[in-house]
């Protein structure tokens, strides 16, 4: 007797959801990005409740037409590659298509957006499979994204999230690593009604000591390297400006913030000689290279990644940290935030 089955699309996004959407924060993260991909110069972020009640995204991006809302909440619908070749290119964020199509399978939705040129906005709901008809909406421009009640339909799902003030902090992490890597767009987050942070456009060393802290960028040396298509900029602390934890590491992959084993030992091992062996050095790097020399499609998440050659990436990096922090004078100067 045959016993193997079509999974229903709902069905489908829902295990998808399982790795897409992990936590508040891992939503928050792709509403972040998407509105990064729409060309958003300012963003504004307000959740309720650690975001597992809401969390609400507005950006000044491109926009969704209105034929194309229904799609931006279906699976495997993109606006971002076409093609293979495109995958081996990809500048943006995102490339899979399945991100909002799992957010919505899980939650209650509302994408409301309007584009240049359109005459008003338009809105669409979704309540886990039930996706409501494309409305006139009123918006200025961009996009307002809505996910309320996250897990609603998938109880044991629900069972894993930590207390309110646990997600929260989750999602204020991740709201930190896009504001680290963005200072060319201004962006505000919000919890329950209150305003947290709120950064202004300016230069990434502004960002950083608004991030940071003013000490993080005063401890700091400006790392600018570039050798043979690779480039490896931003700041990391002197060795004198260590930390009993990794709470300040952030690198940056073609502006995409990642884990990866390979840079972290090359860091690791250019600090080896300064820094005791318990303490962590505290830095924020970018990466950047040709994007197909790395591949990004390795995960959901995209936080891990894969080099064509990663012994040259360590080495890079290796050789790139070991000289900015070999030179101790006039460095305070050189790194002044403005
Ligand atoms: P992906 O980002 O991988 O393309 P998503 O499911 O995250 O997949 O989004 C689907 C599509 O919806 C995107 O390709 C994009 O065209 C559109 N979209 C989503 N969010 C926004 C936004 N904030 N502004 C403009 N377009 C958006
Ligand atoms: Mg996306």
């Amino acid at each position: 007797m045959a016993t193997i089955r079509l999974l229903p699309d709902q069905l489908i996004s829902q295990i998808a959801a399982g790795e897409v959407v992990e936590r508040p924060a891992s939503a928050l993260k792709e509403l972040l990005e998407n509105s990064l991909d729409a060309g958003s110069t300012d963003i504004q972020v307000s959740l309720l409740q650690g975001g597992i009640k809401q969390m609400r995204v507005t950006d000044n991006g491109a926009g969704v037409a209105k034929e194309d809302l229904m799609l931006a909440l279906t699976r495997h619908a993109t606006s971002k590659i076409a093609s293979l070749e495109d995958l081996e290119s990809v500048a943006s964020l995102g490339f899979r298509g399945e991100a909002l199509a799992s957010i919505a399978s899980i939650s209650r939705t509302q994408l409301l957006s309007r584009q240049v040129g359109s005459k008003h906005a338009w809105r669409i709901g979704s309540e886990g499979s039930d996706i409501s008809a494309v409305e006139p909406a009123a918006l200025d421009a961009g996009t307002v994204i809505e996910v309320s009640d996250l897990y609603f339909n998938t109880p044991a799902r629900r069972k894993f999230l930590k207390t309110e003030a646990t997600e929260f902090g989750h999602c204020e992490e991740m709201f930190t690593r896009i504001a680290l890597s963005r200072p060319d767009v201004s962006l505000m987050l919000q919890h329950n009604g209150r305003a947290l942070s709120r950064f202004a456009v300016g230069q990434p060393e502004r960002r950083f000591s608004e991030v940071l802290g003013s000490e993080f960028v005063a401890e700091s040396i400006a790392v600018d390297e570039s050798a043979a298509g690779l480039r490896l900029w931003g700041m990391a602390a002197k060795p004198t400006f260590n930390r009993n934890s990794r709470d300040t590491q952030y690198v940056y992959v073609n502006g995409r913030f990642v884990r990866d084993k390979v840079i972290a030992h090359a860091i690791r091992q250019a600090y080896q000689d300064v820094l005791h062996h318990d303490r962590h050095p505290a830095f924020v790097l970018f990466l950047e290279l040709d994007p197909s020399l790395v591949d990004v499609n390795v995960h959901p998440a995209k936080t891990e990644v894969r080099f064509r050659d990663s012994q040259a990436i360590h080495r890079f990096i290796f050789h790139s940290l070991h000289k900015a922090l070999a030179i101790p004078t006039g460095v305070s100067n050189a790194v002044t935030a403005n």
